[in-house]
């Protein structure tokens, strides 16, 4: 292709300093948005211009729905008039009273199209050509609405059909431009049409024998490519709805940062591994002449967008992360594959003799098996094709068998910078375990400018934003609820609410509030809460904890923490649970920690199986480092005598204001009110919670104490010890007042 490139005689009538640009679908999506189109186009000072578009946003799956819904014999009808209304409406709104000729225009193009359609529906098979020839026609539209807007507002552009100029042939590797004929044609097209400024249809061509054909979904950005090397431009702009190619893409990592730079290399491979921004074909004809592609934002086109170079420029070892799904795993295994020599070979050929591209392949080094990874549709074929290729080697016992596992999605790590960075592979890795992703299989290519991972579709987008945040192109993220927004939990709330913006920025940690939770509401926010946690909770439903994991979960951050401020036993009870699902727990709340023995061990063994932690340093002395230090004593070989203390901040402050010149049970009341006690008076007034602080240090100490085996005495009149709090509450009001009025 190259070759014919440079042979080709440039074209005569093209002219110095053209610039290509392909604006995409979502560039073009209803009238005001061709509008903002044209006076781009319009305010450009370049005295050549290219601009190739798509189709109106969702016009191409429409026409491609419309097809199979006549090959299925089901009513096209309906759905083909709401297209034909929308690029009437269009009309309308792009050229007012001038929309006559277009409208009429617009007509004799859908009647053309309901020919189509009836054929289709007769046949039952849309049949490749007809497929094409309809899949193709939202670009014929967009650009002749483009167009005529444009003449309308007193520009001169001309309007080329693709298919009158561009040649191309569908082979193995994509599709391939018949450069000679290409180039002819559009010089025979410029004699016709000398005008500087050119709309021309993206996605379009003709096949070798004449017939309308298409690049392949997304394919306009290839288009913009090969027009801006037959235009001879000096740079192709794509744009699009994003500020550029981004780290990763936005609708999965919110946090995902444009990049300013790339080189052709690292596009290509992000491009191929399914950076939707931009058609893996579109670099070849930019590469062959060297032609700087920029991305850039329809909606700023006062951002610079990223530019594509051959060099690239700085930037990180890692410049993006993308996601591939629908894709499994398909393996050989048996002692039969050791030192072997051309397994891998076979392995490959009778995938290609099925026809079956393989998107990763992956060998270890003691050749006992090899995997590679497919598309999900092709994967019993692929599967079907090894276990023929290898049916004598299964049958002598030398390979186990082929097996096949679907649902898998690779994550691709791209940067030129990645050659020669030590450390690199370790970053992901260690972010992918910590995120608890699971590795099916890796691959990294031997030109170290991609590392591929293979992991379960479930874990992808996890895994993708653990990835994205290990490379610091996004903070920490965490996923966090709250539980019991009382005293200390709306302390913590506002706390956090203060500290968010400086967490962010200086200790690139991303907190996100998802639940907030008291004892009657849930409040299940998919961005986070900030400022108004208040107004949240006040406005949430009535909920139980049974949704709160699922939905810290579902929002695939790296990490998800659950802070527990309740003092309830109900919400300990679900610790070892979300544990185990490796959600951390932190918590002031005692009741687990010095819970029932075996809870507590069944706690414990929830971390570890989940790889989750659980923080309870506040249970014991708030907020000095009890805990902390006894462990460190007790581990650097200190043994535990004796715990001395004031272990009740409450009782203390009773004791210490009690001068019987107020009622003992006023003072209570007044604690309560102050949010000195317990949300139940009586856990301090009982003892309980001091029991339970020592219970929690003895256990600190290796010993295995229960509550029961800890004598206190209980300052609660019998007759107030049972019973609910409120009604506890209300008694202890009557009594008091009555106290204070005797
Ligand atoms: P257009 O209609 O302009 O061709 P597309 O929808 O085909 O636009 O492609 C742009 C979209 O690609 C963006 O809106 C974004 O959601 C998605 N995308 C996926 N990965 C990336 C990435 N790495 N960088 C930028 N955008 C991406
Ligand atoms: N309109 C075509 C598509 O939706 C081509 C493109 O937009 O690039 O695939
Ligand atoms: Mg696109």
């Amino acid at each position: 292709m190259n070759a014919s490139l440079l042979e080709a005689k440039p074209s005569p009538a093209v002219g110095l300093r053209t610039r290509a640009h392909k604006f995409g679908g979502s560039s073009l999506a209803d009238a005001t948005r061709i509008r903002h189109v044209a006076g781009l186009l319009m305010a450009a000072d370049e005295p050549g211009q290219v601009a190739v578009v798509s189709a109106m946003q969702g016009v191409t799956d429409a026409l491609i729905a419309l097809s199979e819904a006549a090959a299925g014999g089901r009513d096209w009808r309906p759905d083909w008039q709401v297209l034909q209304q929308r690029h009437e409406d269009t009309a309308r709104a792009l050229l007012g009273e001038q929309a006559a000729d277009t409208l009429a225009w617009l007509r004799g193009q859908f009647e053309g199209l309901a020919g189509l359609l009836q054929a289709v529906s007769v046949l039952g098979s849309p049949g490749r050509p007809a497929f094409e020839r309809i899949q193709g026609l939202g670009e014929v539209f967009s650009s002749r609405l483009l167009w005529a807007h444009l003449a309308a507002r007193g520009a001169t552009h001309a309007l080329l059909d693709a298919r009158e100029v561009l040649v191309v042939r569908h082979e193995e590797l994509g599709v391939a431009v018949d450069w000679p004929r290409s180039r002819a044609n559009l010089a025979r097209w410029r004699d016709a049409h000398p005008q500087a400024r050119v709309v021309a249809t993206g996605f379009i061509a003709s096949s070798e024998d004449g017939l309308s054909t298409v690049l392949g979904r997304n394919g306009s950005d290839y288009s913009g490519a090969i027009f801006a090397a037959l235009f001879e431009a000096e740079e192709l702009h794509i744009w699009t709805d994003v500020d550029g190619v981004l780290s990763a893409d936005p609708r999965l990592v919110p946090e995902a940062v444009a990049l300013p730079a790339l080189s052709y290399r690292e596009a290509c491979e992000l491009a191929y591994f399914g950076a939707k921004v931009i058609h893996p074909q579109t670099l070849t004809p930019a590469i062959a002449r060297n032609l700087p592609v920029l991305i850039r934002n329809t909606f700023r086109p006062e951002h610079p967008g990223t530019r594509i170079t051959a060099d690239g420029g700085p930037g990180g070892p890692v410049k993006g992360l993308t996601l591939s799904p629908g894709l499994a795993l398909v393996s050989l295994e048996g002692a039969g594959l050791i030192g072997v020599p051309g397994t891998a070979e076979r392995v490959f050929a009778a995938l290609h003799a099925a026809r079956i591209s393989v998107v990763m392949i992956s060998q270890g080094s003691s050749e006992h098996s090899i995997c590679c990874v497919v598309r999900e549709g092709e994967a019993a074929a692929a599967a079907a094709a090894l276990s023929r290729a290898f049916e004598r080697e299964q049958a002598a016992g030398q390979v186990q068998g082929v097996q096949r596992i679907g649902g898998i999605s690779v994550l691709a790590v791209v940067g030129d910078g990645m050659a020669g960075t030590p450390g690199v592979a370790a970053r992901l890795f260690g972010a992918l375990a910590r995120a608890r992703v699971n590795v099916r299989a890796i691959a990294q290519g031997a030109s170290e400018r991609n590392i591929s991972v293979a992991v379960a579709a479930e874990d992808a987008t996890r895994a993708l934003r653990a990835a994205h945040a290990a490379f610091w192109l996004s903070a920490q993220t965490v996923a966090l609820a709250v539980i019991g927004p009382g005293k200390v939990g709306g302390a913590l709330l506002d706390q956090l609410d203060a500290a968010m913006p400086r967490l962010r920025r200086d200790a690139g940690l991303d907190l996100r509030l998802r639940v907030l939770a008291d004892s009657r509401r849930a409040w299940l926010g998919e961005h986070g809460a900030a400022g108004d946690w208040r107004m949240h909770l006040a406005a949430a439903p009535a909920g139980d904890l049974d949704a709160l994991a699922p939905h810290l979960l579902g929002a695939h951050l790296p990490h998800a923490v659950i802070v527990d401020c309740s003092a309830s036993d109900t919400v300990a009870e679900r610790y070892a649970g979300w544990l185990a699902a490796g959600i951390h727990v932190i918590t002031p709340n005692k009741h687990a920690v010095a819970g029932p023995w075996p809870r507590r061990q069944a706690i414990e063994a929830a971390c570890l199986a989940g790889g989750a932690r659980l923080r309870y340093e506040a249970t014991v002395g708030a907020g000095l480092p009890v805990i902390q230090t006894l462990r460190d004593l007790l581990d650097t070989g200190d043994q535990l005598v004796a715990v001395e203390g004031i272990l009740s901040g409450t009782l203390a402050w009773l004791f210490n204001r009690y001068d019987g010149a107020l009622p003992f049970s006023a003072l209570v009341r007044e604690a309560h009110a102050l949010g000195y006690t317990e949300p139940d008076p009586r856990e301090d007034l009982s003892g309980m919670d001091v029991a339970r602080k020592l219970v929690i240090l003895a256990r600190e100490a290796g010993l295995a104490l229960s509550l029961d085996q800890v004598q206190v005495e209980s300052l609660v009149p019998e007759a107030m010890r049972g019973g609910p709090r409120e009604q506890f509450m209300a008694t202890w009001n009557n009594w008091t007042r009555h106290c204070t009025n005797a």
